[in-house]
């Protein structure tokens, strides 16, 4: 079946997109009108360890949900964007393979909601899905050539050349989080050794914490943790910083340096004008950041840095739902091709 018929809009009103954002752990769904404002949105965990029909089911449910919440139906919506975590190939909307959901393989996401909701329907990936939402309202805006990277439990990324996301051969550009920094370094959940992610994220940050505690190193962060090693997060750290924790501190600048390394091979590759910062691992500020910068300072030639900008991501945690919106609205613009 196809989704083909385009939704008239009386006249006057806006075009209304229905976002969806699905991650490991939350699903996250909007409705959002051209100029990027949410006039509804629901959030709920992902079922992860649920059957490809029931993590299906629960992104419908939560669909009509957030309709009732705008007061409003299905025929409203000009069309559906999906920012999925993992890879996806925006062309067919065909969900590979996604992290924390495991039962999620080689799902033709786009088809399904199409024929389930009567709407036409496009697929990317949730890194793309937040860089597009900062391009269209966020930190981005009017950017032409730039990088957005997520510092979270992992390390996410987005390639946009020329106002365009580079999606590679089959949608898969962009992983800037398993890009080789140490060659010798942890083993990555990708089957590599020493990817960006494994040094710089809030995951390598409590990893590296709880080795040094059962080392035996003196430390405030255990009281933010429960008094549980195994309980150490990079929040914990972060708390324990704040209050001067000389452990927390360093490890916080160790893990900044590593941003920083990330830093110097995409700006060095790419010379781009902006690289917009996000994720939860950033709110740290300027103890993991100032360490990173400097490494980027001196270790690019001296005109690319010069040129480049660093801006913290605007949108926070609605930026993926926000830019599958977008996505799905950029590509109802496109001529129809088939
Ligand atoms: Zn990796």
């Amino acid at each position: 079946m196809h989704a083909g018929a385009r939704t008239k809009m009386p006249k006057g009103l806006e075009l209304l997109t229905l976002g969806i954002d699905l991650g490991g752990s939350k699903i996250l769904t909007a409705v959002v009108n051209s100029r990027g404002k949410m006039l509804a949105s629901y959030e709920s965990t992902t079922p992860a360890t649920k059957n490809r029909e029931a993590v299906i089911q629960f992104i419908l449910d939560s669909t009509w949900r957030v309709l009732k919440q705008a007061s409003i139906t299905i025929s409203e919506i000009y069309a559906i964007g999906i920012g999925a975590a993992g890879i996806s190939n925006p062309e067919t909307g065909i969900l590979f393979t996604s992290p924390n959901l495991p039962r999620l393989r080689d799902v033709p996401l786009k088809d399904i909601m199409q024929e389930r909701l009567g709407k036409k329907a496009f697929v990317i990936n949730d890194a793309n899905a937040a860089a597009l939402g900062e391009f269209h309202f966020g930190a981005a805006r009017g950017a032409r050539n730039f990088i957005y990277i997520t510092l979270s439990t992992g390390i996410g990324g987005s390639i946009v050349i020329d106002g365009k996301i580079y999606t590679g051969a089959i949608g898969a550009a962009g992983e800037v989080g398993h890009m080789t920094i140490d060659d010798n370094g942890p083993i990555c959940n990708c089957g590599n050794r020493g990817c960006w992610e494994t040094l710089a994220s809030g995951t390598a940050l409590a990893r590296e914490a709880r080795h040094r505690i059962k080392e035996g190193v003196r430390t405030s962060i255990l009281e933010y943790a429960e008094g549980d090693v195994e309980k150490v997060t990079a929040q914990a750290i972060h708390n324990a910083a704040e209050q001067g924790d000389s452990l927390a501190k360093e490890l916080i600048t160790r893990t900044g340096y590593y941003v920083g390394v990330g830093l110097v091979n995409l700006i060095n590759i790419f010379n781009p004008e902006l690289i917009v910062i996000g994720g939860g691992l950033s709110n740290i500020g300027d103890m993991l950041l100032g360490p990173a910068f400097k490494v980027a300072k001196e270790r690019t030639y001296k005109k690319t840095f010069q040129a480049v900008r660093f801006a913290s991501a605007e949108l926070g945690r609605n930026s993926g739902v926000l830019g599958a919106a977008a996505f799905a609205l950029q590509e109802m613009k496109k001529p129809l091709s088939k």
